[in-house]
C-alpha cells in the first residue's frame, strides 16, 4: 500500500512515519510513503501558495493551482488500475473511525491533502477530492497531524505491518467493544494483585473473563457503542 501526503511541511510527515512500527513496515517495503511539498508546485517566482480570501475576512487561503498540480503529479505516478482515494483532511468531513480505517486499508494508493491557514480554495477540492475526512470536532492549525493519525490507524490494518505479537484482532472497536484491562509482571504491584483468573492457565476461562470485562467496560465508558453492540447481538 502506498501513502502520498501533500503538505507544506513534508519533514513533519516523514520524521513520524519513519519511526517505530510503521518505520519497520516501510523498511520491509510492506507499505510505502512519500511526502510532497505543495510549495514546489507553485508557478510563481516566490513559490507562494496562499492568498487573501474573496469576500474579506481574516486569514489566508491555499490557492488552487499548486494543490492541483501537486495532486496531478502524484496521480501520474499511480498505475491506472490502482484503487486510489484522494482524501482532504478537514474538520468539515466525515468523522474517522475504525470502520473507515478498515475500509481504507483495502486501497492501493491513498493521497492525503493537508490544508493550512484557513484551508484550501473550494474549486480544487471539487475537482480532485474523493473523500473529506475529519479526526474530530475541533480545529487544528494544519492537516499534518490528522493525516498521520489516519495513516497510522490504516497502516496497522495492512497485513504484515503488525507482527503476531502486536495483532490488531483484540483491539478496541474490532468487535464493536472496548478492549478488556491488561496486566504484565509483577503479579503484585503497589499491593494490587493481577486478577487470579489470568494466572490460572485456563484459556477458556480467561477468554470468558476478558469478554465479560470488555462488555462491562464498554457499557460503563461508551454506552453508545454498547447499545450498538447489543443490537447486533440481538440481530437487529
Ligand atoms: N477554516 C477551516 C474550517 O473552519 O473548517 C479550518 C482550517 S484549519 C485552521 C487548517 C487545516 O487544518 C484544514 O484545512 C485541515 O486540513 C486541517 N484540520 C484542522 N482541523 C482538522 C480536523 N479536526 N480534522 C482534519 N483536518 C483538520
Amino acid at each position: 500500500m502506498r501513502f502520498h501526503v501533500l503538505t507544506l511541511f513534508p519533514e513533519m510527515i516523514m520524521e513520524s512515519l519513519n519511526t517505530s512500527i510503521l518505520g519497520r513496515a516501510m523498511e520491509k517495503d510492506i507499505i510505502q510513503a512519500q511526502a510532497l511539498n505543495i510549495r514546489d508546485f507553485a508557478n510563481n517566482k516566490h513559490h507562494s501558495v496562499d492568498d487573501y480570501t474573496y469576500g474579506g475576512g481574516a486569514g489566508m487561503l491555499m490557492q488552487a493551482q499548486p494543490v492541483y498540480d501537486c495532486v496531478q503529479h502524484v496521480v501520474e505516478q499511480i498505475p491506472a488500475d490502482a484503487k486510489t482515494r484522494v482524501i482532504y483532511v478537514t474538520p468539515q468531513g466525515r468523522v474517522f473511525d475504525q470502520a473507515l480505517a478498515k475500509e481504507l486499508s483495502g486501497a492501493d494508493d491513498l493521497i492525503f491533502l493537508c490544508g493550512h491557514y484557513e484551508g484550501i480554495d473550494e474549486r480544487v477540492l471539487e475537482e480532485v477530492v474523493t473523500d473529506e475526512i475529519s479526526i474530530g470536532d475541533y480545529v487544528l492549525t494544519g492537516g499534518e497531524l490528522p493525516a498521520l493519525v489516519m495513516i497510522d490507524a490504516i497502516a496497522r490494518l495492512v497485513p504484515g505491518v503488525l507482527s503476531n505479537d502486536e495483532s490488531a484482532q483484540t483491539d478496541s472497536f474490532q468487535n464493536g467493544l472496548l478492549e478488556y484491562p491488561q496486566y504484565s509482571r509483577p503479579a503484585v504491584w503497589h499491593d494490587k494483585e493481577v486478577p487470579a483468573i489470568l494466572l490460572s492457565g485456563d484459556h477458556a476461562a480467561v477468554d470468558r473473563w476478558r469478554l465479560e470485562q470488555s462488555i462491562e467496560r464498554t457499557k460503563q465508558r461508551r454506552p453508545d457503542l454498547y447499545e450498538a453492540w447489543l443490537k447486533k447481538q440481538n440481530g437487529s
